[in-house]
């Protein structure tokens, strides 16, 4: 890769190239190790190589291919296929990374030390963890690993994203299927409200008969607004959204029975897609970077664990509000880290950045709406910019919808690309 890509590879999406000194990060030697070959460990251990040759970079992950949660929503609605989510990680092989195919067990933070279940331990100087969410089996009564199979959550893409399809293909016309949403903070915060656009659109092409109840476990939820203009316009008959306040808190699931129980009702399902709630991966406990909300604090500069010294936490895993828990936002997290790292290593202080973040949502296969968000990181917190962002307009016409349709797909291209290769 000449320097010129590669200076465009790491800044993409960050306001300044100041942070970047190639004389001294070319001479830095150091151990890093990345737990995570999702958007975010893919991302950080590219970028640490680019900015660092010298370093010694590795990720380790058990899959071979990762697969993507964004676009899965399109899969669950029948109009992608699954094998389009899988991406190889095999290119990070070319870009200096050595992957290791396994799964980190233990981290003894003060040993600065990884252990796989192959037995193997790694050292490290700077340890990047990027593990994503683990499910929080038990937390919805009712709702254990047992139960995934009956009532599938397809919250982490791949074989739950096929079960959720076939169940729904599956199902009888003038079926009900019903959808339960989780209490904030969790991965995707739009996630939940596009798949459900998805699947009535899905319900009123195909099986017209049918409806989905969503039941949330909240009020308020991103881009509501235009969600529900969309749903209003397109799937009046085929979408039924019932927030807190209409009694839609899902307290309670019955797999076998194939019910749902919230506090006063209790409605039966043909198909229950129930999103529980979340936290960081298992293995941030066993770092000792997860604290009692089950996630990581950090520090919003380096993302520099706040409870242990030399191990940083991006992506899902990290408490970073008001920036959501996305794919972009893995992405970034994980170049600027990098960086952050970088100049520690090489004798230079952090500096505080600027982030941003923009999601888009299908409401229809060719129609979506996009969020945009700008934070700023001074102090070691996260701040939302004042007068930077917003979403899309409301009462749009369609070619406006059609166009953000298009910009998603192209966001899509250019994220796995520069994450996977
Ligand atoms: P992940 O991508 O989950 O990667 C974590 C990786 O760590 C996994 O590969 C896992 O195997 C590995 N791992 C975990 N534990 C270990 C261990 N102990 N040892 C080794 N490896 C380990 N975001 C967007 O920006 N736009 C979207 O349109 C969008 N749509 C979404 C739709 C849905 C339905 C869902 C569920 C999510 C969506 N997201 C979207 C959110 C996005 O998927 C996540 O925010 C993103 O994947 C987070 O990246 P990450 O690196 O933190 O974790």
């Amino acid at each position: 890769m000449n320097s010129a890509v590669s200076r465009r590879l790491v800044l993409g999406g960050l306001a300044t190239s100041a942070l970047i000194s190639p004389a001294a990060f070319a001479q830095t030697r150091a151990r890093i190790v990345v737990v995570g070959g999702g958007f975010g460990g893919a991302t950080g251990a590219r970028t640490a190589k680019t900015l660092m040759p010298s370093a010694e970079v590795t990720l380790i992950e058990p899959s071979e291919a990762y697969t993507s949660c964004p676009f899965s929503n399109l899969v669950v609605s029948g109009v992608r296929r699954l094998e389009d989510q899988s991406f190889s990680l095999s290119s990070l092989g070319s870009a200096g990374v050595r992957h290791v195919r396994a799964r980190a067990e233990d981290i003894n933070a003060q040993a600065q030390t990884v252990t796989l279940d192959t037995g193997d331990t790694l050292a490290y100087d700077r340890l990047i963890l990027s593990p994503g969410i683990d499910l929080r089996w038990g937390a919805l009564s009712g709702y254990d690993l047992e139960a995934e199979d009956q009532m599938p959550h397809a919250w982490k893409a791949g074989p739950q994203t096929d079960l959720l399809r076939r169940q729904l293909e599956a199902m009888e016309d003038g079926g009900t299927m019903v959808m339960s949403v989780p209490a904030a903070p969790y991965r995707c915060p739009p996630g939940p409200y596009e798949r459900a656009s998805l699947i009535a659109n899905y319900l009123k092409r195909q099986k017209p008969r049918s409806k989905l109840i969503v039941l949330d476990a909240k009020d308020d939820f991103s881009k509501k607004p235009l969600f529900l203009e969309a749903w209003a316009k397109h799937y009046p008959d085929h979408l039924e959204w019932r927030g807190a306040i209409d009694d839609g808190r899902v307290i309670r699931v019955d797999a076998g029975a194939m019910e749902l129980e919230t506090d006063f009702d209790r409605l039966n399902a043909d198909v229950a897609n129930i999103i529980p709630p979340q936290k960081a991966a298992e293995i941030t406990d066993r770092a000792g970077v997860a604290d009692q909300t089950g996630w990581c604090p950090i520090d919003a500069v380096t993302f520099e664990s706040t409870l242990q010294p030399a191990i940083h936490v991006i992506g899902d895993a990290a408490i970073a509000a008001p920036m959501p828990k996305s794919a972009f936002s893995a992405n970034l997290q994980a170049k600027v880290c990098a960086i952050q790292i970088a100049r520690v290593l090489s004798g230079l202080a952090p500096e505080p950045t600027r982030l941003v973040n923009t999601c888009y949502s299908y409401t229809t296969p060719d129609q979506a709406i996009s969020i945009v968000g700008a934070y700023s990181n001074e102090g070691g917190a996260f701040r939302s910019l004042a007068g930077a962002g917003g979403v899309s307009p409301s009462d749009a016409d369609v070619s406006v919808r059609e166009a953000e349709a298009r910009q998603a797909v192209d966001w899509f291209a250019a994220i796995t690309r520069e994450s996977f290769g």
